[in-house]
């Protein structure tokens, strides 16, 4: 159980998104950002919606150009999450984004040079009752005029240390800004500092977290395409949650963005964060016992599932019988796939004994009847491990990995119903 740290608390959106709560004893919310243009009102909606559908809690839209504010009011109308306003440079998009009625705004006061408009905003924001992120990015902690400063930065950066100097320079940026709202009388914020370095990532976000009580807003930037940037992020982020640092997350990839959704999910729920929704998949990763197109069947059962069941199973998709059995101990229902068949479990009871082309669909049948039945009562998520009697030829050998170290059995076919 992890102790999360406890900060104030803001919330954002209305009677028709509900409101969601960040901070305090608030779950971590997970937010996302579109990669589309606002002004496209049919897309830029269709890309929310499906984020939502994903499981986004809070959608972030850039609003560069004023015909970007303009089309807010009518994607306010047709979405059911709340929508921030991501403002740089221009104060006035702030203002119509406000006034258009947006849920929360981000800014970063330092791309915005006179600080009366930065005034504005809080001003117009603490009237629409909306808080604002204050966000500062490794990349525009040094004011663009000031380029050789910044290029002596990132020369340290990279060859002296690893970041201590960038370190106190965005801790620095961030006390000024926030002095600006504190000056203002101003609280309904929640702060961010982001870099590219998972590293200083995790440095950063661990010093702010002792020098305010303001909820955090974790993310790594520009952390790549998901192949490479799931890995930078989850480093990061999974990092400081797990030391109970952070009140709402975005993980940010050069590429879809339901896959920054899905996977600040499954981080939530591995650490224990979040209650998890829909069925949970263990799988193994083949080796040289395989007798059946694993890796396709796995695809195959992760799309139906996040289709079709909602309840929490646990679904093991095993390769042979060998060491599978201990692997997918816990799991609900199991398959072990073997000289292309498959041999189905339900709480440690063997219900099909199926032909590989067979196994996608047997296997969600039964997933979908256990699922009944545990909405029925008549059966308990996890309350029976998988309990393998394991078929022959394994015999009384029984199962596991050690069995076959010892020189019990070399290799396992799955026997016959
Ligand atoms: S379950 Fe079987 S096929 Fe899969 S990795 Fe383990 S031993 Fe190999």
């Amino acid at each position: 159980m992890i102790a999360r740290r406890r900060t104030r608390q803001i919330s954002l959106g209305d009677d028709r998104t509900g409101i969601v709560a960040i901070g305090g004893d608030a779950p971590v919310v997970v937010q996302t950002m579109i990669a589309g243009y606002t002004y496209d009102i049919d897309t830029c909606v269709a890309e929310i919606n499906r984020l939502a559908a994903a499981g986004a809690e809070v959608v972030r839209v850039a609003v560069p150009q004023r015909k970007d504010t303009e089309a807010l009011g009518e994607i306010l109308n047709q979405t059911s999450v709340p929508i921030v306003a991501d403002v740089h440079f221009h104060y006035q998009r702030a203002l119509e984004a406000i006034e258009a009625g947006v849920h929360k705004v981000r800014l970063n006061p330092g791309n915005i040079s006179d600080r009366e408009q930065v005034n504005a905003v809080i001003d117009a924001c603490r009237d629409a009752h909306i808080p604002i992120r204050v966000g500062v990015n490794e990349g525009s902690i040094i004011e663009r005029k000031d380029k050789q400063q910044r290029l002596k930065e990132l020369g340290r950066f990279f060859s002296e240390h690893r970041h201590g100097h960038l370190l106190a320079i965005m801790i620095a940026k961030l006390e000024e800004y926030v002095d600006i709202f504190d000056a203002r009388d101003f609280h309904d914020i929640c702060i961010s500092a982001k870099s590219m370095d998972a590293s200083l990532v995790i440095d950063v976000y661990t010093e702010i977290s002792k020098r305010f009580d303001y909820p955090l807003h974790l993310g790594v930037t520009h952390a790549g395409p998901k192949e490479t940037g799931a890995i930078r992020s989850v480093v990061a982020l999974g990092t400081l949650l797990a030391n109970g640092i952070g009140d709402t997350i975005r993980i940010s990839y050069a590429s879809d963005s339901v896959h920054e959704v899905e996977d600040a999910l499954e981080m939530l729920y591995c650490l224990g964060l979040r209650q998890r929704v829909g069925a949970e998949l263990i799988a193994c990763p083949t080796c040289g016992r395989i007798q059946v197109d694993l890796f396709t069947l796995v695809q195959e059962v992760r799309k139906k599932l996040a289709d079709e069941i909602e309840l929490p199973i646990k679904v093991a998709v095993m390769g042979c019988v060998v060491n599978g059995p201990g692997e997918a101990e816990g799991a609900d229902v199991a398959v072990f796939a073997g000289n292309r068949r498959g041999i189905i479990y339900v709480q440690g009871e063997r219900v099909a004994n199926v032909p590989e082309h067979e196994i996608l669909d047997r296997l969600l049948q039964e997933c979908r009847v256990f699922q009944d039945r545990v909405a029925r009562g008549e059966a308990k998520l996890g309350e029976k491990t998988v309990q393998i009697v394991p078929p022959d030829p394994i015999g009384e050998l029984g199962s596991g990995f050690e069995k076959i170290a010892a020189g019990a059995v070399e290799q396992v076919t799955v026997g016959r119903t």
